[in-house]
């Protein structure tokens, strides 16, 4: 079968030929893969900057935003039949007593960084024809989700910060209102996205269905695909090459919720200290370079404290967080079915999955496909 496989030491990227994987235990699915996003971390391990291979491994085969078919199932398999849809999660638990997260499933939450991931360390991921995988691990997709699917892992992000959010709102009687239903909470307040990658507009997804007057601030110029799905969804879109980061809130208003997702340090920064009273600021982005930044830090603790604020870092997400992403996402693709489908404007069969991987991307989000 073909795989995308990255040989860290010899710094090689290609597609290669191996065997077929078979079912070994009685828990295990085996999938036949159907579509695989691609994202920055997938770019940063095809430049070596990231990813292990699996231990006695030269090789990792990438891919971890996937949407398989199950195929055939282990004998100790209920819950899964062949034909059902499956979106794996990517972070398997550490070995260790002490990591209280990981024993008690939230691997989301490792504490001793020992965990896995398929795809990016130390276990092979899903850029191969077929996978054979753990069947706790897989989350069911109703089919008629079949063509959007592949956005289910990259919105789990954004789950995972709304799921946060809505504990820290509690801290602030006024910010929960009881006469609303959890996925209304938004109403009345503001958030601003920070970045209009699939991340930021998925998140942005999230916010308006939550009903969150909800600004996009990205550094393209109107219009442009990004700038064409924010509309498309009731969200405002500004370009920061026409409008300064020091003008955003005369625009916006005081800011409730910043949702980051850009990774951008500078930007990272300059944003924090347009967050208003008992505002909270999500970190999604993963800065990449040391960056210098000279600021009035008193000033901003002072803000920080005297405004009661919350900066919050998010990373991965647990099964809980799978969960509410194929429901959201099936709330997204009913209310903005164009705007969903732009999102993946086009797929790449396997075959240039490399040259897709290094090169521009398509559309606002890559999408490898395995076509048959
Ligand atoms: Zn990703
Ligand atoms: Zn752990």
């Amino acid at each position: 079968m073909k795989a995308i496989a990255v040989f860290p030491a010899r710094r090689e990227v290609m597609l290669i030929e191996q065997k077929e994987p078979v079912i070994t235990q009685p828990d295990q699915v085996k999938l036949r893969m159907l579509e695989v996003g691609i994202c920055g971390t997938d770019k940063e391990i095809c430049s070596f900057a990231y990813g292990t291979p699996p231990a006695g491994s030269d090789y990792l085969l990438i891919g971890h935003e996937a949407l398989g078919e199950v195929i055939e199932v282990g004998a100790a398999v209920t819950q899964l039949a062949p034909g059902d849809l499956v979106v794996p999660t990517v972070r398997r638990p550490c070995p260790h007593e002490r990591c209280r997260s990981c024993r008690a499933g939230h691997q989301d939450f490792c504490e001793t960084e020992d965990f896995t991931e398929r795809g990016i360390k130390g276990t092979h991921g899903y850029l191969a024809e077929f996978v054979v995988d753990e069947a706790q691990y897989m989350n069911r997709v109703p089919q008629h989700l079949r063509e959007v699917a592949v956005l289910v892992e990259p919105l789990t992000i954004a789950e995972k910060a709304e799921y946060q959010l809505y504990k820290l709102m509690q801290r602030r009687p006024p910010w929960i209102d009881p006469t609303l239903s959890e996925r209304a909470q938004g109403r009345g307040h503001t958030a601003l996205v920070l970045g209009a990658g699939p991340v930021g507009l998925l998140g942005a997804m999230a916010l308006r269905a939550r009903e969150f007057e909800t600004f996009i601030y990205s550094r393209g110029q109107v219009p442009n695909p990004q700038s064409e799905v924010a509309q498309a969804i009731g969200a405002t879109y500004f370009s920061s090459q026409v409008l300064p980061t020091s003008q955003l809130t005369t625009h916006t208003g005081p800011i409730d919720l910043v949702y980051e997702a850009v990774g951008h340090s500078p930007l990272m920064f300059e944003v924090l200290r347009a967050l208003g009273p008992n505002g909270i600021y999500v970190l999604t982005g993963i800065p990449g370079w040391p960056t210098l930044i000279e600021a009035d830090f008193a000033a901003l603790f002072r803000d920080m404290v005297l405004k009661n604020q919350v900066v919050l870092g998010t990373v991965n997400a647990g099964a809980h967080d799978f969960g509410a992403a194929i429901m959201d996402l099936e709330i997204f693709y009913q209310r903005w079915p164009d705007a969903v489908r732009a999102l993946l404007a086009e797929r790449t069969p396997i075959e240039q999955a490399v040259e897709r991987i290094l090169g521009w991307p398509a559309g606002i989000k890559s999408v490898i496909s395995f076509q048959r």
